[in-house]
């Protein structure tokens, strides 16, 4: 079997380990539009900034047997019916069975991208970690999971701050109101200055640095560099172009298979049915790509299995770890345990658990696991007495 990957994110790296644990025979081909093999990515946001060194990031992928991994390279186009793709340089690759591991890119503000490094990647943190020292005056937009990580790695290095997002609070749209309030006084005790409720619309270069432009206020700046954790989009064009179904990700069974024939989907890009509520949805996350590439290699040699796995997150904010399973909303009906420091969010519909938040509480992903499956259905009272906090 020949076997062809394209992207070369962990899903990627996952996939070739998958395909290799169930047939190892099979010569496998990765092209990665990056420059480098794969590589882990939540260190650029966290241990980098602590102390781990850059070698300790790769995957090794490209030293596995019956393993080629093309880098520098784009896959521009995707012929199903011939089973071939072709890349930038206009070579063709044919395939048995092809997995789209394209991931996601961060979304950008309209014009161009001079001052703003939109992190996602190594060579984004190298550009970062260049204008990160002591005195560096840096502006972070978006008040999510990257937003937050980045702003709390920037104060550790001496940078000066500034901080503007949509929402009413960093991490507003994870945490519940009251406490992401008080994350922002965090933020502002360690010297931030912080916007909330700001849509940022561009930036542009002055005389001493860049400008911040926002619907709501004056522009600000100048900053040295604005660094931007918006969210990200799919990558989901060579696969609509090639006319396999696309919802918000590239649509996939529970074994990751695509619309089409010896076509698989997994990590960032698929939409997938949620193992609780049979809902399609798409996850951002680490423990997802690993799984999920791991289960789609395997698939793609032959040894489909339904994909029940309920991927994890973690994250890090101003030095305190949090971790979160299902789906976590603050919009959803809300049940809080715990004191400000140490505490558990179980977020509840229809009737069930869908997601579990264990703030500053490392070493409990295996109970969350266990209310989130087995006692989902337990009503508010109850579960107060499920994770001790303490
Ligand atoms: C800074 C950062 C920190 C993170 N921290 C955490 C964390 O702490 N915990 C957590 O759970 N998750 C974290 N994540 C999320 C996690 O890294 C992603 O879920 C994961 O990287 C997804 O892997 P992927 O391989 O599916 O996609 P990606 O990582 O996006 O990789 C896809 C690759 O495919 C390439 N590609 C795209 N299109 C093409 C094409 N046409 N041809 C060739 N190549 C192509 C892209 O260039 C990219 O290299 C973090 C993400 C970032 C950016």
């Amino acid at each position: 079997m020949r076997y062809l990957i394209v992207g070369g994110g962990m899903t990627a790296d996952a996939a070739v380990r998958g395909i290799g644990s169930a047939d190892p025979e099979g010569e496998v081909t990765v092209i990665g539009r990056e420059e480098h093999p794969p590589y882990d990515r939540p260190p650029l946001s966290k241990s980098l900034w602590t102390g781990m060194d850059e070698d300790r990031i790769w995957r090794g992928t490209e030293t596995l047997e019956r393993t080629e991994v093309l880098t520098g390279r784009s896959v521009v186009n995707l012929d199903p019916d011939g089973a071939e793709v072709e890349d930038d340089r206009r070579e063709r690759h044919g395939y048995d069975a092809l997995l789209l591991a394209t991931g996601a890119d961060p979304i950008r503000l309209p014009g161009t991208d001079e001052g703003v490094v939109y992190f996602r990647t190594l060579d984004d943190y190298r550009r970062l970690r260049s204008h990160a020292g002591k005195g560096a005056n840096i502006a972070v937009l978006g008040g999510g999971f990257i937003g937050t990580e980045l702003a709390s790695a920037l104060l550790d290095h001496g940078a000066e701050v500034t901080l503007f997002f949509l929402e009413h609070a960093p991490l507003g749209a994870l945490l519940p109101p009251n406490r992401a309030r008080r994350l922002l006084e965090s933020f502002q005790r360690r010297g931030a200055q912080v916007h909330p409720e700001v849509e940022v619309h561009s930036v542009v270069p002055g005389d001493d640095g860049f400008q911040v432009l926002s619907k709501e206020g004056p522009s600000r700046g100048p900053f040295d560099l604005v660094v931007a954790g918006l969210g990200v989009r799919p990558n989901v064009g060579l696969a609509r172009d090639a006319g396999l179904e696309v919802e918000d990700g590239i649509v996939v069974d529970p074994s990751f298979r695509t619309s089409a024939p010896r076509i698989f989907a997994a990590g960032d890009v698929a939409a997938f049915p949620f193992p609780v509520s049979g809902r399609r949805v798409r996850v951002e996350h680490e423990d997802h790509a690993n799984q999920s590439g791991v289960m789609a290699g395997r698939a793609m040699a032959g040894e489909a299995e339904p994909y029940d796995h309920l991927p994890f997150f973690y994250s890090q904010v101003l030095g305190t770890p949090y971790e979160a399973l299902g789906i976590t909303d603050p919009e959803m009906e809300v049940v809080e345990v715990g004191g400000d420091d140490r505490f558990v969010v179980y977020f509840r519909s229809a009737g069930r658990v869908q997601g579990i938040l264990l703030w500053n509480l490392r070493g409990r992903m295996r109970e969350a696991r266990r209310v989130f499956r087995l006692e989902g259905e337990l009503p508010p009272h109850q579960l107060r007495e499920r994770i001790d906090p303490e």
